[in-house]
């Protein structure tokens, strides 16, 4: 077997992926962001068009299960577009779903089995097959379900290698995650750790990522919070202390207010035009490639068991 990533267009050689956004969402609905909704197809089609003429090949489309993803529309665009789309399975932190909400009372083998589904025959009813599995944890807390969500693509990481996704909220609690993983035997070299410069703290920084884990800068244009500086001179810190392998950079945009084709603004192609020309310039053109085409190629890559039609 040889290593591949999982697209919404089939698997692909993880040599031919591509400048990679770790982390946008084309679809998205979520009760914690309401009016923003990213619900229109040819408006999501839009952005994703004006990224990849900033410069992105790849995107991982991070929407989990029951917040709006729509994997047959995604797949439509990735065909239009030329973008290349990675997407999540899994489920986001609890505070995101209704208490009705099936899946929030699943045992973690459920949790497993829905989320292999995903990855093996195909989202919610459709032949697009999933490549991530995305988890999420509260601030300095995991609930029952979030420990069991965490649990189950722990597994899943142990049993395929697949690539894990997992939201920190503020970057909290990264240390815990990893150990939830490794005890279920997922290496931490499988995981991204989304919002990991919601705290940008430099030697935490460097902790997770000796540990082998992948630390995805996402917080680009939220200067209400502190200016892409702070950012920039984390991710030097980083780099510097010889972790440049371990940097994944995405946008999360994820607010209709902030597309451009939705009528907002700075819009997904920000991360390119603005944010990583700094980047360029804070640790030179080898390290940020290694960054934006190096690292998310091998975070993605991985060996999908044989099924039929594969
Ligand atoms: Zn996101």
């Amino acid at each position: 077997m040889t290593p591949v990533i999982r697209t919404v267009l089939g698997d692909v050689d993880p040599a031919s992926l591509g400048p990679t956004d770790y982390h946008e969402h084309l679809f998205q609905r979520t009760p914690l962001l309401p009016g923003d909704d990213l619900d229109d197809a040819r408006a999501s089609g839009a952005e994703a068009a004006l990224l990849h003429a900033a410069g992105a090949a790849a995107i991982v489309d991070a929407t989990p299960i029951g917040l709006g993803r729509r994997p047959a529309e995604t797949a439509a665009i990735s065909q239009a577009t030329g973008l290349t789309v990675v997407h999540v399975t899994g489920v986001h932190r609890g505070a995101h779903y209704p208490a009705d909400f099936p899946l929030l009372s699943a045992p973690v083998d459920e949790l497993v089995e829905r989320f292999a589904s995903d990855l093996l025959h195909g989202m919610d009813s459709t032949q697009v097959r999933a490549g991530v599995v995305k988890v999420g944890v509260s601030l300095w807390e995991f609930t029952d379900f979030e420990r069991r969500a965490l649990q189950a693509a722990g597994s899943l990481g142990a049993r395929w290698g697949v690539p894990l996704m997992v939201h920190l909220e503020s970057g909290s609690a990264a240390h815990e995650v990893l150990d939830v993983l490794a005890a279920a035997g997922c290496p931490p070299e499988r995981v991204a750790l989304a919002h990991a410069d919601r705290n940008p703290d430099p030697h935490l920084h460097g902790e997770l990522a000796s540990r082998g884990a992948y630390l995805g800068y996402d917080g680009a244009a939220r200067h209400q919070r502190w200016p892409d500086s702070v950012l920039i001179d984390c991710l030097r810190a980083v780099v510097d202390a010889g972790h440049v392998d371990r940097l994944l950079l995405g946008g999360d945009v994820a607010r209709r207010r902030r597309y451009v084709s939705y009528g907002g603004m700075p819009g997904l192609a920000y991360l390119f035009d603005r944010f990583l020309p700094r980047v360029r310039a804070a640790v030179g053109d080898l390290a940020t490639d290694r960054i934006l085409i190096d690292n998310p190629s091998h975070w993605l890559r991985w060996e999908p068991p044989m099924t039929n039609g594969s």
